[in-house]
C-alpha cells in the first residue's frame, strides 16, 4: 500500500493543532483528525508562558491571538491568618523571549485561530468528526482506521503517527503504553464566571491562592471580566452536587452572589499527576495530555503539550526530509521521549510541591508552613517569577559538558530595528556569539549570529551570556541550548559534539 502521509496526528486540541501547524510549515504531508466537529467551547487552559507565544510567533498567529490575551496578574498566596506568604510574578522587562512572560487567555477563540492557520496549509488535511478506532504498524509505516460521523470507515497510511488525543488517549491504549501515577489525586471544582461591574468591585485585583486548611482554593484573573475559581472539595462532598448552579453559588458566596455575574461553566475534576511510561512505540509518539497530566497550580498543562510538539516537530521533519538517517535518526527520535519525559517529571514534582503548600489541610502544619516560608524570605515576601519554576532539559540531545546555560531556553532578542531574532534568522540551528569572540565561518545547516547592538537592542543575550559565564551558545531549532562555549577554544569541541550527535 502506498504511504501518502508523512505524519498522521490524532486529535486537534492544542497539542495536535500546533503539531499540524509546525509540521505543515516544515513542508511535510500531514493528516490530522478529531472526533469532534468543532473546537471545545469550554475553556480549560487559562494561562500560558512566553515560550508558547514564541511557538505561536513561529506559526504566524501571535498577533492574531493578542486580542484574546492579557498579562497574568501576580498570584498572591495567603496563609492561615490571611497573611501574604508567597508572591508569584513574571520576569521583568526586557522580556527574554520577546513576549509577555505570563499571560491569561481565552482558549476557544485562540484554538479557532490556530485551526484557521492550519487550514491555510495546503499540505495539511484536516478531518473533523473523524475518530481513530484502531492502529497497526509495520516496517514502513502505520495504518490508522478512521470512522466518520456517518459511519464510513477509511484506512489511512502514514509514516509516523502522533497521538494528541487527550488524557483518555485511545491511541495510547492501542500501542500498549501505560501511565505512571505520580501520586496526586484530589477532587476540585473549577468555575468560570463572567463577572459584572458590581461583582468586579468586590474582587481582589490580583490572582490569589487561598492556602487555607479549611478549603484551599485559587482565584485567577482571566481576560476581561472572566474570573476562574478552583475550589477544593472536602472528603464526603458530592462533586456532582458542587457542580450544580446552586452548589457552585454556595461555594462562591464568600466572593459573589448570583447578581454579580453569570456562570460560564462549572465542572468537578480530579486533579491528577500522571506521565506515560514510554513516549514512543515504534512509529507512534504520544504528546500533550495523552502523555502527561499535572495539577493546574502553575497553569502548565497546555504549555507542556505545546513544548512536546515543538520538541518533536523539528526532529520528525529532519528524519522525514533525510537530514538525519539510520542510527542518528533513531537517536534523534528517541531523544524526544527522553527529554520530554524527564522535563515533565521534574516540572510535575515542582508543581506538586506548590500544590502541597496550597493544599495543606492540617492547621498546625499550615501555620508551620507559613512561618517557614516567611522565615525563608526574612519576613518580607519577595517576587518569584513563575518562569523560575520551570526546569531545564537535563538529558537528551545536548552537548556532553553540563554548562550553566545548557538545556535552558535561549532568549529571543530584538534587533535595533525592533525585529525579533526568529523573524530575522528563522528556526534552524543557530550559533549565537557575543562580540568578544571571533565569529566562526558559517557552517552548512548552522546560522551564525553575532549578538551586538544591531541584533540585541536590549542586551537580553548579553545578560544571558554573562549570567551563564559564556560567550557563545549553540541553539536548537526549538530554542533550547545544545551547549555553550566560554572561549574561542571551546567552540571547536562544541561544534564537533553537535556534528557527532546529529550525523
Ligand atoms: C481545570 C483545568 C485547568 C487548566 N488550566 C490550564 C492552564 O491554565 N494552563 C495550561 O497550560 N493548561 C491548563 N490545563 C490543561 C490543558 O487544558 C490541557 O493540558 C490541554 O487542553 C491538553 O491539550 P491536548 O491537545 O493534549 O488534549 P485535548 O485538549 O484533550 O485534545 C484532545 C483532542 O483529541 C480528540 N480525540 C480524542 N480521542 C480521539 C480519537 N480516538 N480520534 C480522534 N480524535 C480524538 C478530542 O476530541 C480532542 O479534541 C487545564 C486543564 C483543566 C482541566
Amino acid at each position: 500500500m502506498a504511504t501518502p502521509y508523512d505524519v498522521a496526528i490524532v486529535g486537534l486540541g492544542p497539542a495536535g493543532v500546533v503539531a499540524a501547524a509546525l509540521l505543515g510549515q516544515a513542508g511535510l504531508k500531514v493528516h490530522v483528525c478529531d472526533r469532534m466537529d468543532a473546537v471545545h467551547e469550554i475553556p480549560r487552559a487559562i494561562a500560558l508562558d512566553h515560550e508558547i507565544l514564541r511557538v505561536f510567533q513561529q506559526i504566524g498567529v501571535v498577533d492574531a491571538v493578542a486580542e484574546h490575551c492579557e498579562p497574568f496578574t501576580p498570584s498572591e498566596y495567603f496563609g492561615v491568618d490571611g497573611q501574604l506568604i508567597r508572591r508569584m510574578t513574571m520576569v521583568a522587562p526586557p522580556y527574554p523571549q520577546g513576549h509577555t512572560p505570563s499571560i491569561v487567555f481565552t482558549q476557544p477563540p485562540v484554538e479557532r485561530l490556530l485551526r484557521a492557520r492550519v487550514a491555510r496549509l495546503s499540505n495539511v488535511t484536516v478531518a473533523l468528526a473523524t475518530e481513530a478506532t484502531s492502529l497497526a504498524q509495520d516496517a514502513d509505516g502505520a495504518t490508522l482506521m478512521l470512522r466518520r460521523a456517518n459511519g464510513d470507515e477509511e484506512a489511512l497510511r502514514a509514516r509516523w503517527v502522533i497521538a494528541c488525543d487527550g488524557g483518555a488517549s485511545a491511541v495510547r491504549g492501542m500501542v500498549g503504553i501505560e501511565l505512571e501515577d505520580l501520586d496526586f489525586d484530589e477532587p476540585w471544582l473549577v468555575v468560570d464566571v463572567m463577572v459584572n461591574e458590581r461583582g468586579l468591585a468586590k474582587l481582589p485585583r490580583t490572582s490569589v491562592q487561598y492556602c487555607e486548611p479549611e478549603r484551599p482554593c485559587t482565584l485567577v484573573i482571566g481576560p476581561g471580566n472572566h474570573r476562574r475559581w478552583e475550589i477544593s472539595l472536602k472528603a464526603g462532598e458530592d462533586p456532582q452536587q458542587a457542580a450544580t448552579p446552586e452548589g457552585t453559588w454556595k461555594l462562591l458566596a464568600r466572593w459573589l452572589t448570583p447578581e454579580d455575574g453569570t456562570l460560564w461553566r462549572q465542572s468537578s475534576y480530579r486533579f491528577h499527576a500522571l506521565v506515560a511510561q514510554r513516549w514512543r512505540a515504534g512509529r507512534v509518539f504520544l504528546a500533550g495530555d495523552a502523555a502527561h497530566m499535572q495539577p493546574p497550580f502553575l497553569g502548565q498543562g497546555m504549555c507542556q503539550g505545546v513544548r512536546d510538539v515543538s520538541n518533536l516537530a523539528w526532529k520528525l521533519a529532519a528524519v522525514v526530509q533525510g537530514h538525519a538517517q539510520g542510527d542518528a535518526a533513531q537517536r534523534l527520535l528517541d531523544s524526544y521521549g527522553d527529554e520530554r519525559g524527564a522535563h515533565v517529571r521534574e516540572l510535575t514534582r515542582r508543581i506538586k510541591a506548590i500544590g502541597a503548600v496550597i493544599c495543606e489541610r492540617d492547621v498546625a502544619k499550615a501555620r508551620a508552613r507559613d512561618a517557614q516560608l516567611l522565615a525563608e524570605c526574612g519576613g518580607v515576601v519577595k517576587d518569584t517569577p513563575r518562569q523560575d519554576v520551570l526546569p531545564r532539559l537535563e538529558t537528551g540531545l545536548l552537548a556532553p559538558e553540563a554548562t550553566s546555560g545548557r538545556g535552558t531556553l535561549f532568549p529571543q532578542p530584538r534587533g535595533a530595528d525592533g525585529a525579533l531574532m526568529d523573524e530575522r534568522h528563522g528556526h534552524g540551528w543557530r550559533l549565537v556569539v557575543d562580540p568578544a569572540l571571533p565569529a566562526p565561518a558559517a557552517t552548512a545547516g548552522l546560522a551564525v549570529i553575532v549578538a551586538d547592538a544591531r541584533t540585541d537592542r536590549d542586551g537580553v543575550v548579553a545578560g544571558w551570556m554573562q549570567r551563564n559565564g559564556c560567550h557563545a551558545a549553540l541553539v536548537r531549532p526549538d530554542h533550547y541550548v545544545f551547549g555553550t562555549a566560554a572561549s574561542a577554544g571551546e567552540l571547536e569541541p562544541l561544534l564537533a559534539a553537535w556534528t557527532a550527535q546529529l550525523h
